[in-house]
């Protein structure tokens, strides 16, 4: 099978999954989106009103953002993919528990080894923690205030790849000037 074929696979199961609670109350899930040949995945933690309603990665607010911190060092949605940890919307976007993220992550760790990344880069405290201890970085782990725009080597059964923690977009709609630190850190990913 090639990599179309096996995310769509993923997709069939995720669409009937009822592993935790949240497929109650979910419109849609939120698989992910992007190149599946990109050296590049964005992990988020969990699609909130929008997402939920179109059934696609950060199209909401902190989609917007996210799409601006793109542009900025010249990278464009159709060359990188996006997913979150979480694929269906919790209730009231409340943070996932960390049994819907043990449920869920299944699908998360498929995509990675599918796609084979050379850099993750972690949206937030959730997604940092859960691919920091997925790649044996347990020691290494703070919160994103302390480890934002750090790169972390690892080795993988794919090849060498590097985590790289960032603060969520969504921080900027509470405060624009961590705009700038944002910004900053998507610098390094070039
Ligand atoms: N926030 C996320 O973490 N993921 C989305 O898809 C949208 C908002
Ligand atoms: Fe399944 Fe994940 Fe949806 Fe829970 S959040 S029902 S584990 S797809």
């Amino acid at each position: 099978m090639n990599k179309t074929e096996l995310i769509n696979k993923i997709k069939e199961h995720i669409e009937v999954c009822k592993k935790c609670e949240l497929w109650k109350t979910k419109t849609n899930p939120v698989i992910g989106e992007g190149s599946l040949d990109s050296e590049i995945i964005f992990i988020g933690e969990a699609p909130g009103f929008n997402e939920d309603k179109q059934g696609k990665p950060f199209v909401g607010q902190a989609g917007k953002i996210f799409d601006e911190l793109l542009n900025s060092v010249g990278l464009k949605r159709e060359e990188i993919y996006i997913t979150n940890i979480i694929k269906c919307r919790p209730p009231e976007n409340r943070n996932p528990t960390s049994e819907e993220i043990t449920a869920c992550s299944f699908y998360l760790d498929r995509q990675i080894e599918i796609i084979k990344p050379k850099i993750i880069c972690c949206l937030g405290n959730f997604a940092t923690s859960y691919v920091m201890k997925k790649f044996n970085l347990r020691e290494e782990i703070q919160g994103i205030s302390k480890i934002h725009g750090k790169v972390f080597s690892v080795s993988t059964l794919f090849g060498s790849m590097k985590i790289i923690p960032l603060y969520h977009p969504a921080v900027v709609t509470y405060n624009i000037n961590m705009l700038d630190i944002l910004t900053k850190d998507f610098e390094k990913i070039k």
